[in-house]
């Protein structure tokens, strides 16, 4: 059979522990057989980051720049843990939040469907996808202990000197105290991509924060959102019958929790973090959870939401059997090969990731699945498969579907 062939490259970008050795098994099983795959390499792996000083990250991001659509495997952020067990140079930043902040992107989770694995909310009967913006707030703040009484104040100084001073508090005894920003360019680059990927997906958007407390921060949120509505994308959603909804977040969770899903949901970066932590576990698992950063200027970059699986990794370092579950990780694959054939008009490479996915969901509802899986399937006698083999079941049920 002849391979599908590429005409522009992916950015690969590598990982750690368990999900590097998932990696391995997905491209010789699933990919390299059927596509004659073309991808610009970087080693993610926390012992490369160490070596290049983390620059190996700074360049797999400006790659992803360049040609659009990458593929990313789950990598350690470090710790004083891994600082040890790595013996690091640095406590080297998160690579999710070093790409994140060159591509200026807004992360879309959501979740990977498949019948026999029933969501804990029952009304939930399609995807909900969690947009979170991927820029500032209380990921970029600033802190301090507060030894003992005194006064604080918010000052900003402008170029000319001139300054706006607003108290904060009082200090009569001990406490804490923490600064955060966020600029109007991100917040914009968030409600656009927002806005761009609902009409992309044909899904109505939800945006919530609690601007009725935070009546600058939040508030600017909500309006800047609104503008650019109004201004750009108004016409093309009434065009596709799809909507725009602004609500307070309290109100969001409730109204969440109540619909059917089949929609965004866009929320600020910490509300983003937890959200989509609740959504996933609630539609079943983490590790059916998939996650894009989408780029204002049309970048793209896949992968799965769960981290390296570090427990599992350990028992096959031991030589014991794991049984980890891949989907997530071949949906990152497939959602890259997607877009490049969407991006290339190379309809054959996006057919194959589509028939991947199908292959993927067809496995588990025919019973075949990994040990997490199976714990939460209501299929009667699941087959549980270790890691290698849970792949190697997805390539024949591959091989037996059509076009
Ligand atoms: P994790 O890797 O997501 O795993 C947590 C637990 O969830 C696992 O121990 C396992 O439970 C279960 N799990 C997650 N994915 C699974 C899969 N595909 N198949 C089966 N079970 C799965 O989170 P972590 O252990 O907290 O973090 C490990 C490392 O990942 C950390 O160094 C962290 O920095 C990194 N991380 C990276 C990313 C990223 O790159 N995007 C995201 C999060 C975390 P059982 O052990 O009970 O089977
Ligand atoms: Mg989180």
């Amino acid at each position: 059979m002849e391979k599908i062939k590429m005409t522009t490259p992916l950015v690969e970008m590598d990982g750690d522990e368990m999900t590097r050795i998932l990696w391995q098994m997905i491209k010789e099983e699933l990919i390299l057989s059927y596509v004659d795959l073309k991808t610009e390499y970087y080693d993610l792996g926390l012992e490369n980051r160490n070596a290049t000083d983390d620059q190996v990250t700074v360049d797999s991001a400006n790659a992803t720049l360049k040609y659009k659509v990458a593929v990313k495997c789950a990598t350690i952020t470090p710790n004083a843990a891994r600082m040890q067990e790595y013996q690091l140079k640095e406590m080297w930043k998160s690579p999710n939040g070093t790409i994140r902040a060159i591509l200026d992107g807004t992360v879309f989770r959501a979740p990977i469907l498949v019948k026999g694995i029933v969501p804990y909310v029952r009304n939930w009967i399609k995807p909900i996808t969690i947009a979170r913006h991927a820029y500032g707030d209380v990921y970029k703040n600033t802190e301090i202990k507060v030894p003992g009484p005194g006064k604080a104040e918010l000052v900003y100084t402008a170029e000319d000197g001139t300054q706006i001073r607003e108290p904060i508090h009082q200090f009569d005894g001990p406490g804490i105290l923490q600064g955060i920003h966020n600029t109007e360019k991100s917040i914009k680059s968030f409600a656009r991509s927002c806005f761009s990927y609902a009409a992309d997906t044909k899904q109505d958007l939800w945006f919530s924060t609690k601007d009725t407390i935070s009546k600058k921060y939040d508030h600017t949120f909500k309006d800047i959102f609104q503008e650019i509505y109004d201004a750009e994308y108004k016409e093309t959603f009434e065009k596709l019958g799809i909507e725009y909804f602004y609500t307070l977040i309290d109100d969001a969770v409730a109204r969440v929790i109540r619909s059917q899903g089949g929609f965004i949901w866009a929320c600020k970066n910490y509300d983003g973090d937890v959200m989509s932590d609740m959504v996933a576990t609630a539609y079943g698992d983490l590790s059916m959870m998939t996650s894009v950063l989408v780029s204002p200027s049309g970048a793209y970059e896949y992968e799965a939401a769960h981290g390296t699986v570090q427990r599992h990794y350990y028992k096959h370092l031991k030589g014991e059997e794991t049984s980890t579950n891949s989907i997530a990780t071949i949906f990152a694959w497939t959602g890259a090969l997607k877009k490049r054939g969407e991006l290339d008009g190379n309809r054959e490479l996006s057919a194959f990731a589509e028939k991947m996915e199908r292959a993927c969901v067809k496995t588990v509802e025919d019973g075949k699945m990994t040990k997490s899986l199976s714990l939460i399937s209501t299929c009667e006698h699941p087959v549980i498969l270790n890691s290698l083999d849970f792949i190697r079941a997805i390539r024949d049920t591959f091989e037996t579907l059509g076009a």
